[in-house]
């Protein structure tokens, strides 16, 4: 098993990037106003073209999302990989910013999930098991909520939602208490061994503010994972939306995910 990895400089980026940026511009832009901390960061001060970031991005003029095919992802786990590498994800199990699970339908309508080591290497064949009547493969990671749990329950304003709907952590404010880690429903945050701050997909905030697509859609050979813009009709990200039957997870508890699914099946939670 390997040594647990420095955080990476890319979240050094993101915090760089995100929470002083946001937060020094938001509190200029509401100067004279009492405005909680959690509202700095989200919805009060969404579309506020005026904040720049380092190489000129401009937060309030994008509004980020993922989609995934269910149908087309073959659980080859090279997006898990390319996200521990480009990430500095710690190399044990159960530290992952995304992970896919292989779901297992048989003939007596019984659901087997698994998702050995976030199928970094994919999934064995289990040529054994006759029974099994459907499979399929649904990758997971941090759903960027509209209306995100973790958020809400976080003490000190480390856990926020950026003008362009990316929920980003500031490993500088963290104080590990966990509390985010669980308020999340769908298992997307983890504690880093080294660090002690909480971590999950950050939709490669160091890369999608260079004009780059996350790491995880990169590496899909399949491209099951699409990015971009929800509210650019042009964006690849629109057509998937149009293009395709779209479930979110867990709908009924109102979180408002934005990683959106095509083709999901029922038995996904
Ligand atoms: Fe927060 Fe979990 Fe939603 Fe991500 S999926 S925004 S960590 S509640
Ligand atoms: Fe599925 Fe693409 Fe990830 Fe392979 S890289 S597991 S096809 S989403």
């Amino acid at each position: 098993m390997n040594e647990p990895l420095a955080p990476s400089e890319s979240n050094a980026e993101v915090k760089r990037y995100a929470r002083r940026d946001f937060i020094k511009k938001a509190l200029f832009a509401v100067a004279g106003l009492l405005v909680p901390q959690t509202l700095v960061a989200s919805k009060e001060l969404e579309g506020a073209p005026e904040w720049v970031l380092a190489d000129g991005y401009k937060p309030g003029e994008h509004y980020w999302a993922m989609g995934i095919d269910t149908r087309k992802c073959i659980g080859c786990g090279r997006c898990v990989e390319a996200c521990k590498t480009e990430n500095n994800v710690p190399r044990e199990p159960f530290y992952f910013r995304t992970w896919v699970e292989r779901y297992r339908i048989n003939a007596d309508g019984e659901t087997f999930v698994d998702s050995p080591n976030g199928a970094i290497d994919g999934f064995p064949d289990d040529p054994t098991d006759k029974n099994v009547m459907r499979t399929f493969f649904v990758p997971k990671l941090c759903n960027h909520c509209d209306n995100p749990p973790c958020v809400q329950v976080c003490p000190v304003g480390a856990t926020y939602k950026s003008p362009d709907g990316v929920v980003l952590v500031d490993q500088d404010y963290c104080i590990g208490c966990r509390y985010c880690i669980q308020a999340c429903p769908y298992g997307a945050r983890f504690l880093h061994p080294v660090t002690k701050t909480a971590e999950k997909c950050t939709f490669c905030y160091h890369r999608i503010t260079k004009g780059l697509l996350p790491a995880c859609v990169e590496a899909c050979p399949t491209q099951a994972r699409v990015f971009g813009e929800v509210r650019r009709k042009a964006s690849p990200l629109q057509r998937f939306l149009r293009m395709n039957r779209i479930g979110i997870l867990k709908p009924y508890l109102n979180t408002k995910p934005k990683v959106f699914y095509a083709n999901l099946d029922g038995e996904v939670n």
